[in-house]
């Protein structure tokens, strides 16, 4: 295996919505979303820089389009209001996370300042938001991160609570990842989120819980969407790295079995992972993940439900 080989993962979350609902523009519109933030991804990869920068850029890429559910366009609580949390880790225990905040453009962003600029790893509400107003970050006023679509899958979710029923997990829940490789060997994740549809007020779901819904340290990186309480009570992030380093299992077999143990404890969802040979693996226990990968064949791989993965250009006709 090539050592400069470089590998990008990325997921826009686990339990899409129903495949009758999902007319074709919108499909086109997720295939359009994945693909632009895999080539944000990648256009860092090509050039030399390293995995934390190119999970930064793809996870930006996502957060700004309000189709998924991270930065503009995060779900609500049952509050009606937004509160994100976002990860990433750059391996050999470099670590930041941000929780409960709503404000900043890009949690991503928040979440590397902290990594790179604060003694800590995680930090949550009014502090984490006076921390980010300090480092400058660039800030949104509500109206940019609100969409209509979120308040009426809010309602939706109300309504049947009423009526004692309980929610399904299509349209209800969402989240951001990326994990990638860069061509030194170095491995990275970011994950991003608005958590889930009508959350308890102050919930933080596994996203910034380091080892549950993003990992990265040399074995693998891993970002996980889904349930998140389930992700936080196995460990399951971590539970992947564990699996490869202790038992010898190998990148596809180690995250296959944990999600299908999520799965097992009730928890929806799914993951990326990539090893330190840029193998990359794309689990998921639900009816579909967002997702898409661009391998060692350099070719641009997007997928919504359990089909097989479209095809875009190759990286090489479409990065100038
Ligand atoms: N894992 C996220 C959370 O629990 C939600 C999701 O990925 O759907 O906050």
């Amino acid at each position: 295996m090539q050592s400069d080989r470089t590998a990008l993962a990325i997921h826009g979350g686990a339990g899409t919505i129903r495949p009758e609902d999902m007319v074709p523009d919108r499909v086109e519109a997720f295939h359009a979303g994945l693909r632009a933030a895999l080539l944000a991804g990648h256009r860092v990869l090509a050039t030399g820089g390293p995995a934390i920068d190119a999970v930064t850029a793809a996870v930006m890429a996502l957060e700004d389009d309000e189709l998924f559910n991270a930065g503009r366009g995060a779900v609500v609580t049952s509050g009606a209001e937004q509160e994100m949390d976002a990860a990433v880790m750059a391996g050999a225990g470099r670590a930041g996370a941000v929780a409960g905040i709503r404000g900043p453009r890009n949690p991503v962003l928040a979440a590397r300042a902290v990594m790179e600029r604060s003694d800590h790893v995680l930090l949550a509400g009014p502090g984490a938001l006076a921390f980010c107003r300090a480092q400058g970050l660039v800030f949104e006023d509500d109206a940019y991160f609100e969409t209509a679509a979120r308040r009426a899958a809010l309602d939706a979710v109300l309504a049947e609570r009423a009526r004692g029923g309980t929610v399904d997990d299509f349209d209800r829940h969402g989240t951001v990842g990326a994990v990638a490789r860069d061509r030194t060997g170095a491995l990275a994740a970011a994950t991003s989120t608005g958590g889930m549809t009508g959350k308890m007020p102050g919930r933080i779901g596994d996203t910034p819980v380091f080892g549950a819904g993003t990992w990265a340290d040399a074995t693998c990186a891993v970002s996980a969407t889904g349930h998140g309480e389930s992700f936080i009570r196995m460990a399951a992030a971590h539970e992947i790295s564990a699996r490869m380093r202790l038992a010898g299992q190998g990148l596809e077999q180690a995250a296959a079995d944990v999600v299908a143990e999520v799965g097992r404890v009730g928890g929806g969802g799914g993951l990326v992972a990539v090893d330190r040979d840029g193998r990359v693996a794309m689990p998921f226990n639900t009816r579909g993940m967002y997702r898409g990968a661009i391998g060692a064949d350099g070719i641009v791989r997007t997928g919504i439900y359990a089909e097989a993965l479209r095809e875009h250009a190759t990286t090489e006709e479409a990065i100038p």
